[in-house]
């Protein structure tokens, strides 16, 4: 298991870091810093675009660093916020702090991730795509340099609150739940023809653009099979998906003696960021709480890895090793985007990934530029690999 765990790590008051604090999960994080002034000094906090949102935020909560991904942007953000020191994203993650959340999307996440886990200390994971891309080089920083990993995706910090680490040899598989998304019940024909908006309209959860696509795919349950697999230490055969569209059980753990335990709560990232925030207490959030009459509408059933494909791919995948996921997520996040732009239609997304995986020459994984340079290529073969296409998008 990948997680150090400190008897007496808790303190009265953390500096905190947040990475993609523009972002859905970096303004709900920010939101409970706000509610628990007495626990909680922001430090650090990175957007990518956003300026604005980084302007309004820096004033409110007065960190001493600020970054953004594009340096043609420090020159308005040195006038708007003359107090604070400003600085690359990936050096501003290198900052000591008690506290991090990493949360920018995609593996633009990589680097500024590994910075923040090589200072040791507690670094809230949410940027799956990092840990799906260089998954065994992450998790070895994070033993080396004794960094503690507290999963914010709701099914993973669910797993974390009911996995016994002491004796992991009782745990007989993971159960991760899934909506099923906007498409759950939706034929292969209404899908080809799914609009960007219809696949961003998530009836559960709600997130930035590119999960909300990854969802409606099933990519993000694929993905967080992955990033499962890497935090807990158990094989895929051991990982199991379920679909619960009602989405109030976050996923499960099942042990040998047949007992499951689950964690259960409202649809609100508030509530496994608050878990990773006050761990290894427990903080208050605001949010809604469970109604129990909406417990008899609970329905659990397989996914149909048909329909589904990238629930199929996932398994070869993983099989397959490092540099496997590396094409598997690169291809995603590109045939996501065009999706996003209106270029290819929703089922394209499976049809490109399928492609990537297929004809992209995989080679060793040593290090982070390894990583990096495979990324690189896969994205750069997806995109010529679309903008060749004669396809045409057929909205209905
Ligand atoms: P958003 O798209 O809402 O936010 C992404 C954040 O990353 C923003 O702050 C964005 O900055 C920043 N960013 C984007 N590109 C770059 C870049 N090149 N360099 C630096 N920063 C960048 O995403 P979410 O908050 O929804 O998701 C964040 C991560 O958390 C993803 O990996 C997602 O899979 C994971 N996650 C999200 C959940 C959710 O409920 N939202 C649930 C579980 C996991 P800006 O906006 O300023 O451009």
């Amino acid at each position: 298991m990948g997680f150090t765990y400190i008897e007496s790590n808790y303190m009265e008051h953390k500096s905190i870091s947040i990475l993609g604090a523009t972002g859905s999960i970096g303004l709900n994080t920010l939101d409970l810093i706000r509610k628990h002034p007495e626990k909680y000094t922001v430090k650090v906090l990175t957007a990518g675009k956003n300026i604005e949102k980084l302007i309004a935020l820096t004033k409110e909560f007065k960190p001493k660093i600020i970054a953004s991904a594009n340096q043609s942007d420090f020159k308005i953000l040195k006038k708007e916020c003359p107090e604070t020191q400003i600085m690359s994203v990936k050096d501003a993650a290198a900052v000591e702090a008690d506290w991090t959340m990493a949360a920018i999307v995609g593996t633009a996440g990589l680097v500024p991730t590994m910075n923040a886990i090589e200072r040791g200390k507690e670094v809230a994971f949410a940027s799956k795509e990092c840990l799906v891309a260089a998954g065994s080089l992450m998790m070895m920083a994070v033993k080396n340099c004794n960094a503690t990993l507290l999963p914010v995706d709701s099914e993973h910090n669910a797993i974390f609150q009911v996995f016994d680490t002491k004796h992991k040899e009782g745990i007989k598989r993971l159960i991760l739940t899934a909506s099923g998304g906007p498409f759950r019940d939706w034929c292969l024909e209404d899908m080809e023809k799914a609009t960007p908006k219809q696949a961003i309209a998530h009836p559960t959860w709600t997130m930035g653009a590119k999960i909300s696509v990854d969802s409606a795919s099933l990519m993000n349950k694929a993905l967080e099979i992955i990033e499962a697999h890497y935090l807990f230490d158990i094989p895929s055969n051991q990982i199991d998906v379920i679909m619960h569209p009602q989405s109030l059980v976050h996923s499960m753990v099942e042990y040998v003696d047949g007992s499951i335990l689950s964690q259960m709560g409202p649809s609100d990232m508030r509530t496994p960021i608050a878990y990773c925030l006050g761990w290894p207490e427990r903080i208050q959030t605001s949010g809604p709480t469970l109604d129990f009459d909406q417990f008899n509408t609970m329905t659990f059933a397989d996914p149909d890895i048909e329909k589904f494909k990238s629930l199929k791919f996932v398994r070869n995948v993983l099989d397959e090793g490092q540099a496997a996921s590396i094409i598997f997520n690169a291809s995603n996040e590109i045939a996501n985007k065009a999706f996003l732009d209106k270029k290819i239609g929703f089922l394209d997304i499976y049809n490109i990934i399928e492609f990537a995986l297929s004809n992209i020459d995989r080679y060793a994984i040593n290090n982070i530029e390894d990583v990096i340079a495979l990324d690189h290529d896969t994205r750069h073969i997806t995109l010529n690999y679309i903008s060749n296409r004669s396809t045409k998008v057929n909205y209905a």
